[in-house]
């Protein structure tokens, strides 16, 4: 496995893989790696030649009060299981590497980054998609990785890449959870044992939107007051938003029928967890 600090030397080993006509799959990640992000390098693995992992905390998509100076930065970590999984390239260039100026080029996607996060999480989807196109230019891949745990980020990004032609594919791979329902985070990692114990009450109020809509519900502020119930069940989860959108453009639904999105982000003592689930109202 080579690791790369640089963009030049990435650049240099992927040109390389390409002169041997490999195909070249990407999986952008900010590190303190777990089984999530192991289900999508092993999709790239199946899917694509030669792997690359970049492994960078973006400052730019972190709000001044986040919790970007205590990510967690397990690196040497990070390097082993990325080695075990067979990845070809590790990509772990510092703020500098990326942004050796003060950062003035951005990549907005209007609309989508209005609701769900992008309410509380004001310039966040802005750092993403601007360090994802970045990422994109360097590598180049014909395939990158991302997870449905991050949904509204990966329909941003796919939306970015259609509408600005980056000729490589956007795979979104299935949310990764603990035994307990709990969706394996990095953030996860914040949390007190007694917050732990609780968390599962995410996808508890996921899983009871399910059974409503595939019971006939359709009225989704009905939907959500349930969810908020389940919820309520442990006074450590403070909800941030619940809501049940149309999974492409990202609006309400309400009435919910036909494929939705149902998202949520709860405060969990000092962490911030969000899930979602992709129900289909006219078959579940
Ligand atoms: P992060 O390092 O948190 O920025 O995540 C990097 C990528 O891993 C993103 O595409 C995430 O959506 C994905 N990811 C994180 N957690 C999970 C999970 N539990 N299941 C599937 N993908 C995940």
């Amino acid at each position: 496995m080579e690791t790369a600090k640089t963009i030049e030397s990435a650049r240099k080993f992927i040109a390389s893989a390409r002169g041997q006509g490999r195909t070249v799959g990407l999986v952008p990640t900010m590190g303190a790696l777990h089984i999530g992000h192991i289900s999508l390098i092993q999709a790239a693995r199946r899917q694509t030649d030669y792997v690359v992992v970049s492994i960078f905390v973006n400052p730019t998509q972190f709000a001044p009060a986040e919790d970007f100076d205590k990510y967690p930065r397990p690196f040497d970590d990070d390097l082993q299981i990325c080695r075990e999984q067979g990845v070809d390239l590790v990509f772990a260039p510092d703020a500098k590497e990326m942004y050796p100026t003060k950062n003035i080029t951005w990549v907005s996607v209007e609309k989508l980054t209005e609701g769900l996060c992008g309410r509380t999480r004001p310039g966040h989807f802005r750092g993403v998609t601007t360090v994802c196109a970045k990422l994109f230019n360097i590598v180049q891949p014909n395939v990158a990785f991302f997870g449905q745990k991050d949904a509204q980020q990966a329909i941003i990004i796919k939306r970015m890449v259609a509408e600005l032609n980056i000729p490589l594919k956007i795979q979104i791979c299935p949310t990764v959870r603990e035994e307990d329902g709990l969706a394996v985070s990095s953030r996860n990692k914040y949390l007190s044992e007694s917050e732990r114990k609780d968390a599962p009450l995410l996808y508890k109020s996921l899983q009871k939107a399910r059974q409503l809509i595939g019971t006939g519900a359709t009225d989704s502020e009905q939907i959500i007051a349930q969810m908020r119930k389940v919820l309520a069940q442990s006074p450590l989860l403070k909800s941030e938003y619940i809501e049940i959108v149309e999974p492409e453009t990202l609006e309400l639904l309400n009435p919910v029928k036909g494929p939705a999105l149902v998202a949520l982000a709860v405060r969990c003592g000092s962490a911030r967890l969000i899930d979602n689930i992709l129900v289909d109202a006219a078959s579940d």
